[in-house]
């Protein structure tokens, strides 16, 4: 089976076919719209989809956002706002003529990167750190999405009850101190303004206040594994996205997770997949469905 799997991001639209042993034998990327209109992105996926859907026998999508029974909702609004309820698999399924699967596109990566571990593990937890914090959920070997399509987002925890408002409405989400969007947003004074790569490139040369931005990002994350350790009984957290890869970063995090009691300690990976887990993780899921 060829699968023509669809990454919808808040920068990029990527699009990919995929066959059954995973190989991506085409790709194509395109920016997200500007204007986050139902319009905008129809337009758009139509674009970027014409020239390979001829090509697919099923079609699987990873957005940001909850997916539920292949509808688009939108937790921060920051992100793809002006999407509410976009009926994600109904348009492309009616553009193509083809049958199609949804989800997050953290549950999707969670799902790819699942792929890399060795058998011993079965209960794992993805978290990427990017613009937002999302993640996926790996238990008993399969990935769980909940009945809502919100199992994972674990962005939008409770890290600080008096720390700043989130895109999702709630006061001190891990998201809204651990993310590229949260460090830019604290920055003060001579950093005031920069985006996170720029503060990334600053604490690289020792600047305090840049470096305590990262500390916090990182010791922010570092207590939500713990967390999610106790939630799920993870054997392995894997941390992606561009802060999560950043250098030097998931050491910050391991350093803060190491403080804690034993009970919380869980083994620490770098996402193996770059820019393509929501993609393959998406098209696995679709096998998954069809079997
Ligand atoms: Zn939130």
């Amino acid at each position: 089976m060829i699968v023509l799997a669809i990454d919808i991001g808040g920068t990029k639209l990527a699009a990919a076919l995929i066959d059954s042993s995973l190989r991506i034998v085409a790709r194509r990327e395109i920016p997200t719209p500007a204007s986050q209109t139902p319009d905008a992105l129809e337009n758009a996926l139509r674009v970027l989809v014409t020239p390979l859907y001829s090509e697919a026998q099923y079609i699987a999508i990873a957005s940001t956002g909850i997916i539920q029974d292949g509808v688009l909702t939108s937790i921060n609004p920051a992100n793809l706002g002006g999407l509410s309820h976009f009926p994600l698999v109904q348009y492309l399924s009616a553009l193509t003529g083809l049958p199609g699967v949804a989800l997050n596109d953290a549950q999707a990566a969670a799902l790819a990167e699942y792929q890399q571990a060795p058998s011993r593990i079965r209960d794992m937890v993805f978290i990427t750190v990017s613009t937002g914090v999302g993640g996926g959920v790996i238990q008993d070997g399969k990935l769980v999405t909940g009945s809502g399509g919100l199992t994972g987002h674990c962005g939008h925890t409770l890290a600080d009850p008096h720390g700043p408002r989130c895109g999702c409405g709630r006061i001190g989400c891990v998201e809204a101190i651990a993310s590229g969007r949260g460090i830019a947003a604290a920055a003060q004074d001579e950093l005031s303004g920069l985006d996170a790569k720029a503060i990334f490139a600053h604490a690289a040369q020792g600047q305090t206040q840049a470096v305590a931005l990262v500390q916090r990002s990182a010791r922010t994350l570092a207590r939500l594994i713990a967390d999610l350790k106790a939630l799920t009984d993870c054997q392995r957290v894997v941390v992606g996205g561009s802060i999560g890869l950043a250098e030097g970063y998931l050491s910050q995090v391991q350093h803060y997770l190491a403080q804690e009691p034993a009970v919380y300690q869980v083994e620490l990976y770098s996402a193996h997949h770059r820019s393509d887990a929501g993609l393959l993780g998406a098209a696995l899921w679709a096998q998954g469905s069809r079997q």
